[in-house]
């Protein structure tokens, strides 16, 4: 049951108290330790890293389950957690990106192949690709330098309170101002427009908008012709991989590999760890967050209580209502979650033989980010089914054989795939369950990659199915969320979670927020625990002693 703790005059266990050990928790924790204050990391599964982890999913068989791919990882974050010393590793891919096309052809994508490629589609927008690639580069410069940044919180009160929201306001708009009127103009269209307008005022031709508007609808559930669509697949570009702008790589032992190096740095700096602990309710006293309760009915006190949750499992299941006002309630009622994805993971035999690209010896098209998903309006049309239908007999699909880069995942000569399989409902139709359909669903996924790689089907020696009802079971990701909430205008920046909140403190006090519904959003980039982390420690310089606490 959720209530208010009587009020008691007890000392904080620790100075914070992390609930959910995500990647931005432990972030997040390694941060606040190492200024020295002692913090405490509950976490409710058996492993730390959230949606971010490697589990064997079939016997000899391990993957990254949910999130399966690193480029956002911020590489001050990197640096700083000593994430290489305790034992991260990542790898480039091959190649980028391999799509079949619905004519029997095939575009490879990544580095120099790319305008040959590009070229045998259409001359013209081989020649447009530096100057795409240019532009959002400059781009995702802008938001490379917002992303560890605080957003302006807009805030009610006196100067005193404004003025350093004035100030953070007048830096980013300093920053802005150093760009040309052209770029200004794109920021806006990039931060307004579809993916899919965007694209087609660059290119003709099919493949490569299919290959760059893929980055457009993952974990956003809508048309890549949605307005907003073009600011996702900018967020999808703002990555690295060691040192290399915008390119995805692989974790060496899978996603788990960067949260398991983050934990071991957390645990190096003091920070104590609790698995299987799952947190029932934040402890309110005189208005303020003084400590949480675990399902085990244990009682932690704590001058700082973090969360690492979606803002709605926080403020809807883990705070007695009568604490929030009627409006904050509303507004967080209102918090558009819901992804469109379907993840599975499959063991194979062997890899995948495409008919477009014959061959079940690797080659760099197995090491690629694999987009099965031909048209724009292939994508639009999967998103339309899923609104009407649950989800398309056309579905879109990434897959990805990580066992093509790291050996360390599957039993030799056998490999593992992950599907991101994109365009079902959060919630079906007419009150169906996911836990229905999610078998006959997952055949459909095998199907459709067996259209493409007849070897497929047979090749399945295992898998594990994640419907978006999965998701929010397994990772507390409501409605499949992958993002903690969706990327659109009114959900970033000043206003993610909410106007006002946009500091990582809660409207309690002794309340933060850490996890992916703060700017700048989902992904694994460390970035919210590492903002909550340094205003968190604001407010200790000011008000606390760290360290003060037994
Ligand atoms: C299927 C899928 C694919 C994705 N693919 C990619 C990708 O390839 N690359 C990428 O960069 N990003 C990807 N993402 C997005 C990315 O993984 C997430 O945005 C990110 O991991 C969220 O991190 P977080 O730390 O903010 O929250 P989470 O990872 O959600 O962590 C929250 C933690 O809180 C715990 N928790 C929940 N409730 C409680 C409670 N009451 N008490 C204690 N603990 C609790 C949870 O168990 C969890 O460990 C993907 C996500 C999904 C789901």
């Amino acid at each position: 049951m959720i209530r208010t703790r009587p009020a008691a005059r007890l000392a904080p266990q620790c100075d914070a108290v992390i609930v959910g050990g995500g990647h931005n928790g432990l972030v997040c924790a390694a941060y606040l330790a190492a200024a020295g204050l002692k913090v405490t990391v509950l976490e409710r599964r058996a492993v730390v890293g959230g949606a971010a982890v490697t589990e064997e999913f079939h016997p000899g068989f391990r993957n990254s389950v949910a999130a399966y791919t690193v480029s956002l990882l911020n590489p001050k974050i990197i640096r700083e957690l000593e994430l290489s010393r305790h034992g991260l590793s990542i790898v480039e891919r091959r190649m980028s990106n391999f799509l079949p096309t619905a004519d029997g052809r095939y575009l490879c994508t990544g580095g120099d192949r790319t305008l040959p490629e590009v070229a045998k589609f259409s001359h013209a927008d081989a020649q447009r690709l530096a100057g795409y690639s240019g532009r959002l580069e400059q781009i995702a410069d802008v938001l490379r330098d917002l992303v560890l940044r605080t957003p302006p919180n807009v805030v009610q009160g006196n100067w005193r309170t404004a003025l350093p929201q004035l100030l953070r306001a007048s830096r980013i708009g300093g920053r802005l101002r150093k760009l040309d009127m052209n770029l200004r103009r794109e920021l806006l269209r990039l931060f307004s427009a579809s993916a899919g307008d965007y694209l087609d005022g660059w290119f003709e031709s099919d493949p490569i908008k299919a290959v760059y508007g893929f980055d457009g609808i993952v974990g956003n559930y809508a048309s890549p012709y949605a307005q907003g669509s073009a600011y996702v697949l900018l967020h999808h570009v703002f990555g690295e991989v060691n040192g290399k702008k915008g390119i995805w790589g692989h974790a060496i032992g899978g996603m788990g590999a960067i949260t398991q190096a983050m934990a071991r740095s957390a645990q190096s700096r003091g920070v104590d760890i609790r698995l299987q602990t799952p947190v029932r309710e934040v402890t309110v006293e005189h208005g303020r967050a003084v400590g949480v309760v675990t399902e085990g009915g244990e009682a932690i006190r704590a001058s700082a209580v973090v969360s690492n949750l979606n803002p709605k499992l926080l403020y809807q299941q883990l705070l007695d209502p009568a604490v929030l006002s009627a409006d904050f309630r509303e507004r967080i009622s209102q918090w558009r979650c819901g992804s469109g994805t379907f993840r599975m993971n499959v063991a194979l035999a062997e890899l995948p033989d495409f008919s477009c690209l014959p061959g079940k010896a690797l080659a760099d098209h197995h090491t690629a980010g694999i987009i099965l998903a031909p048209t724009l309006n292939y994508m639009e049309q999967a998103y339309f089914d899923a609104r009407t239908a649950g989800w398309s007999k056309q579905p879109i699909i990434e897959m990805l054989i990580p066992s093509t880069l790291d050996d360390s995942l599957a039993p030799p000569g056998r490999h593992v795939a992950s599907l991101f399989c994109q365009h079902v409902a959060p919630q079906l139709p007419d009150g169906q369950s996911w836990d229905q359909h999610r078998e006959r669903v997952a055949d459909l996924m095998i199907d459709t990659v067996n259209a493409h790689a007849p070897n497929f089907k047979a090749a399945v020696l295992g898998r594990q199915i994640m419907s978006p009802l999965d998701l929010e079971r397994t990772f507390g990701l409501i409605g499949g969320d992958i993002f903690h909430g969706a990327l659109q205008l009114d959900q970033l920046f000043s206003a993610r979670p909410m106007l006002g909140h946009a500091d990582y403190r809660g409207p309690l006090s002794g309340l933060y927020m850490c996890g992916s519904g703060t700017h700048p959003g989902g992904g694994v980039t460390g970035a919210p625990g590492h903002n909550a982390a340094r205003e968190i420690l604001r407010d200790f310089r000011r008000r606390v002693r760290p360290g003060a606490h037994s």
